[in-house]
């Protein structure tokens, strides 16, 4: 199937002129999760969601617990692998590739982050953007240089110029925290799945990591999924979602 035949159930961009060009950073179409539930029955953990998503938009996915958003974003990030349907990440059917190729795409395309900022206690902010380029044996010597660059420019631009060597425990909360979403971004990726950066944050820094997240969705061009219990920091989102049952329903924006 290709993915113009299904009419998404949203299909979001930061400007409508944008809505129409190219291929979307993350397109989702008619995507089914089942999981074995019982003696022969099955729990329907997504049923049929189809989603566009543009580079620079930001949107939020909300809904009950046990509704599938976990579900979604780990077919996204081609962690888990669908019943049917399919999962294209900027215009590569992620769905069709075989395991080895989905790692690297995942490497390449994908940066994710997670509830709790799972940094290495022994490694500066720096090194921790660097590890992946550091662990890569393929990696140049220029490679290395440019891991460099990226590095404190992306930690320059979350205000933590100033804190690069310092390790997790010299770090506050909210620092560690904007390491953590910065590392995401190292590799430039086309899509961003954010799974409740939030749940664990008070309000004030709450509304902040979510504001980061919309203005680093902006500069680096990326698509953001971001899953996420609060509903009263999305301004700064295109798109709220809301999932119920394994369902998408329509965005009223
Ligand atoms: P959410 O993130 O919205 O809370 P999930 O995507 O985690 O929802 O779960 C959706 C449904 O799939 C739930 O009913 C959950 O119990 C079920 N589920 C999730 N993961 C598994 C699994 N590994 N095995 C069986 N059922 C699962
Ligand atoms: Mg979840």
């Amino acid at each position: 199937m290709t993915i113009t035949e299904m009419t998404p159930d949203a299909r979001i961009a930061a400007t409508a002129a944008e809505a129409g060009t190219g291929a979307p950073a993350l397109s989702v179409r008619d995507l089914v999760l089942e999981y074995p539930d019982g003696e022969n029955g099955t729990l329907r953990a997504l049923d049929g969601v189809s989603l566009d998503m543009h580079s620079g938009a930001f949107a939020a996915l909300t809904g009950p617990s046990g509704s599938g958003k976990s579900s979604l974003l780990a077919m996204a990030a081609g962690l888990v692998a669908p019943t049917s349907g399919t999962v294209h990440v900027a215009g590569t059917e992620l769905t069709a590739l075989p395991r080895a190729e989905r790692t690297r795409l995942r490497g390449e395309r994908i940066g994710m982050i997670f509830q709790q900022p799972n940094l290495i206690p022994s490694l500066t902010a720096r090194e921790q953007l660097e590890l992946a380029v550091h662990l890569d044996r393929t990696a140049t010597r220029a490679d290395r240089t440019a891991a460099r660059a990226r590095a404190l420019e992306l930690l320059e631009r979350v205000d933590l110029a100033a804190h690069a060597d310092k390790r997790p425990h010299q770090l506050s909360g909210g620092q560690r925290q904007r390491v953590n979403i910065v590392r995401a971004l190292m590799g430039s990726p086309a899509l961003l799945l954010v799974d409740e950066p939030t749940s664990a944050l008070d309000q004030e820094r709450s509304a902040a990591v979510v504001e980061l997240l919309g203005q680093l969705t902006r500069q680096e061009r990326v698509a953001t999924l971001m899953v996420t219990h609060d509903v009263e920091f999305l301004d700064a989102t295109d798109a709220v979602l809301t999932m119920v049952d394994g369902r998408l329903s329509r965005p009223s924006a």
